[in-house]
C-alpha cells in the first residue's frame, strides 16, 4: 500500500482514539521513527513531545530494546502463563519490587493500563471478601480523575470531564470527594482534604479503596497537586480501614521527577498500578503490585484464588523488553536528566503566561501543559505543530508536552518554541 492507500484503509476501516467514523480527524501516515523523531510518509520528521502517551521514555526504536525484543522472539514469544513460567516474568517481577515503593512484593502481570486498573479494583473487593467484610465493596476516587476505558475503570473517573458521561447510568456507583486544589509547589493545608475526610469519616464501613493518580491528574486535566494532600489520603485510609489504590500508569518511571509519582510523599500504596513506560514504549504490558498482606488474606489458608487471568498474562516479549527498558533507565542518570528538562520547560514555557488567551503554565519533572481559557480545535492545532516539525496533540482547553527522555536541549527547545508559537497564534 502506499501512503494514500494506506490513508484511504484507514479512513474506511479504522476506528482511532476518541473518533467519530464519519467525520473522524485527520491521522499522518508514519513510517519509521528513531529516537525522538517520527518520520511520516511525505519524509516529514517529527520531533516528538508526547512520547506516545507517556510511553516511550527512552524514544523511538531504542538498539538495547531492540535487542531484548529480537533475542525473547528467537526463543520463544509468548506462552500461555497458567502452568508456565520464564525468565523474563521473574526478572521483571523481581525488579519491580526492588524500585516500587516498600512492601509492594505480589505482581499480578496484566496486559494494558485499564486492566491493572480492574485487577487492582478486584484485588480490593475480594481482599474484604475474604475477611468477611462483603459490605467493603465500593470505591472512594478524587474527581478530575482519569483511569482508563473499561467498565471498573470508567466508574472511577471524573464524572463530568472523564470523557464517559453517558455510561453513568450503567456503571457501579462510586464515591467521589473533591480534586485537591492545593497545587504542587504549595504546602498542603487540611482544608484541600476536608471532602475526602469526611466521605472516609461517614461511609467507610461500605468502602474497599481509595483510588487515585498520585500527585499528577492525566487525563482528566493535567493537574499538579500537594504532595501533603497524597499524605493525608495515606494517614486516613489507615486511619479508617481501607486500602489505597495508587494508579501510577501515567506518573510511574520518573515522568515526574521520582520514580514514582508516590515517593513525593514518602507513601506506600496498597496496590499500584504501572503501564505505558513499564516496556519503553514498545508494546502494552501493565502490572498491578500489592502486599503480602493482601495477597495472603486472598489467597486465604492457600484454598482461595485470585479471579482474574488474561491471555496475555505475563507474556515473555513485553516482560523482556520491560527488564530492558526499566535496566536502562536505572543505568542512565535520570534523576538529573528529568530535573534537566523541568528546569529548561519552566524557564521556555514561561513566556506562554504573558499570552491573554493562556490561563495557566505549569511544569513538573518532565511534562510541560499550557491551560488555555478556551478549548482549542484539536484538528486545526494540531496541523499548525506539524508544519512547524513538531508532534503535540492537545486535548480541551490543554497543550501540554511530555517528551522522550532522551530529548536534547536543542531538540526540546524547538518544541517549546513551537509551542509558544502555535498557543500564540491561537489568539
Ligand atoms: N490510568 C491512567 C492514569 C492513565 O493515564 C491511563 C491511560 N491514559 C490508564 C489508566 C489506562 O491505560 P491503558 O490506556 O493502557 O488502558
Amino acid at each position: 500500500m502506499n501512503a494514500n492507500e494506506i490513508l484511504e484503509t484507514d479512513r474506511n476501516l479504522l476506528w482511532h482514539p476518541y473518533t467519530s467514523m464519519l467525520n473522524p480527524l485527520e491521522v499522518y501516515p508514519v513510517v519509521g521513527a528513531s529516537g525522538v523523531r517520527i518520520e511520516l510518509a511525505d519524509g516529514t520528521r517529527l520531533i516528538d513531545g508526547m512520547s506516545s502517551w507517556w510511553a516511550a521514555i527512552h524514544g523511538y526504536n531504542h538498539p538495547v530494546l531492540n535487542e531484548a525484543a529480537h533475542g525473547q522472539i528467537d526463543a520463544f514469544s509468548h506462552v500461555m502463563f497458567g502452568g508456565f513460567t520464564h525468565k523474563p516474568a521473574a526478572e521483571l517481577g523481581q525488579l519491580l519490587v526492588e524500585i516500587t515503593p516498600k512492601g509492594l512484593e505480589q505482581v499480578f502481570l496484566a496486559d494494558s493500563g485499564s486492566v491493572s486498573v480492574e485487577v487492582a479494583v478486584k484485588m480490593a473487593i475480594q481482599y474484604w471478601y475474604a475477611l468477611g467484610r462483603p459490605e467493603k465493596n465500593r470505591l472512594l476516587t478524587i474527581r478530575k480523575g482519569y483511569h482508563g476505558d473499561t467498565a471498573g475503570a470508567m466508574s472511577v473517573c471524573d464524572p463530568v470531564n472523564g470523557m464517559h458521561e453517558m455510561f453513568t447510568g450503567i456503571l457501579p456507583k462510586q464515591l467521589f470527594a473533591d480534586a485537591p486544589a492545593i497545587p504542587f509547589e504549595e504546602t498542603f493545608r487540611e482544608e484541600d482534604i476536608q471532602s475526602m475526610k469526611t466521605l472516609l469519616e461517614n461511609r467507610h464501613q461500605e468502602i474497599a479503596a481509595v483510588i487515585l493518580e498520585p500527585i499528577v491528574q492525566g487525563a482528566g486535566g493535567m493537574r499538579f497537586y500537594s504532595a501533603g494532600y497524597l499524605k493525608r489520603v495515606r494517614e486516613l485510609c489507615d486511619q479508617y480501614d481501607v486500602l489505597l489504590i495508587c494508579d501510577e500508569i501515567a506518573t510511574g518511571f520518573g515522568r515526574t521527577g521520582e520514580l514514582f509519582a508516590s515517593n513525593h510523599a514518602g507513601i506506600s500504596p496498597d496496590i499500584i498500578c504501572l503501564g505505558k513506560g513499564i516496556t519503553g514504549g514498545y508494546m502494552t504490558l501493565a502490572a498491578s503490585i500489592t502486599t503480602r498482606r493482601i495477597s495472603h488474606a486472598i489467597s486465604k489458608n492457600g484454598n482461595s484464588v485470585f479471579m482474574h487471568g488474561p491471555t496475555f498474562m505475563g507474556n515473555p516479549l513485553a516482560c523482556a523488553v520491560a527488564c530492558a527498558s526499566i535496566g536502562l533507565l536505572l543505568d542512565s542518570p535520570w534523576k538529573k536528566t528529568i530535573a534537566g528538562i523541568e528546569t529548561q520547560l519552566k524557564k521556555e514555557l514561561a513566556p506562554c503566561r504573558d499570552l491573554p488567551q493562556v490561563q495557566e503554565v505549569r511544569v513538573l519533572g518532565a511534562i510541560g501543559v499550557v491551560e488555555m481559557k478556551n478549548p482549542v480545535n484539536m484538528g486545526e492545532i494540531q496541523k499548525r505543530f506539524v508544519k512547524k516539525g513538531v508532534w503535540v496533540r492537545p486535548f480541551g482547553k490543554l497543550v501540554y508536552i511530555m517528551p522522550p527522555y532522551v530529548i536534547s536541549p536543542e531538540d526540546l527547545s524547538i518544541l517549546t518554541r513551537a509551542l509558544f508559537e502555535v498557543v500564540r497564534e491561537e489568539g
